[in-house]
C-alpha cells in the first residue's frame, strides 16, 4: 500500500511512510522521507559533502490534486552541519524557494 503511494507520488529518492485521507474534506496528506540508501548529503550553500546532521525537520507543501482530492506532502528534511557554512537546510528540486508549494504545483498554477 505505502509502496503504491510512493510510486504515484513520484518524488525520486523518497518514500511515503504515513498517510491520512480525509474523506469529508477530500484531502490527502502524505508524509515522506528519504529511502534507505539515499543518504549522501551536500551542503546547499557550497556543495561540499556533509556528514553531520543537526536535526530533521518537516516541511509541508501543497501538491497537485489527485483523484479529486486536494493534497499536501509533508517532507522530512535535514538541517545539515557544514564545516564551512554552519547549519543549512537541504534543498530539493521538487520544493523550490520558501513557498509552501511543490514545483509541479507552482508550474500548474503558473500555466493557469
Ligand atoms: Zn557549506
Amino acid at each position: 500500500m505505502e509502496n503504491d503511494w510512493t510510486k504515484v507520488l513520484d518524488f525520486p529518492g523518497y518514500r511515503v511512510y504515513r498517510r491520512e485521507i480525509d474523506e469529508k474534506k477530500k484531502h490527502v496528506t502524505l508524509w515522506i522521507r528519504r529511502k534507505r540508501g539515499n543518504r549522501s548529503f551536500r551542503c546547499p550553500a557550497c556543495g561540499r559533502k556533509v556528514e553531520g546532521i543537526h536535526e530533521a525537520i518537516e516541511r509541508a507543501a501543497r501538491d497537485l490534486p489527485c483523484f479529486g482530492y486536494t493534497a499536501t506532502v509533508i517532507v522530512e528534511l535535514y538541517r545539515l552541519r557544514c564545516p564551512d557554512c554552519g547549519v543549512k537546510t537541504e534543498q530539493l528540486p521538487q520544493l523550490p524557494g520558501k513557498a509552501p508549494y511543490t514545483k509541479r504545483f507552482e508550474d500548474e498554477v503558473g500555466k493557469a
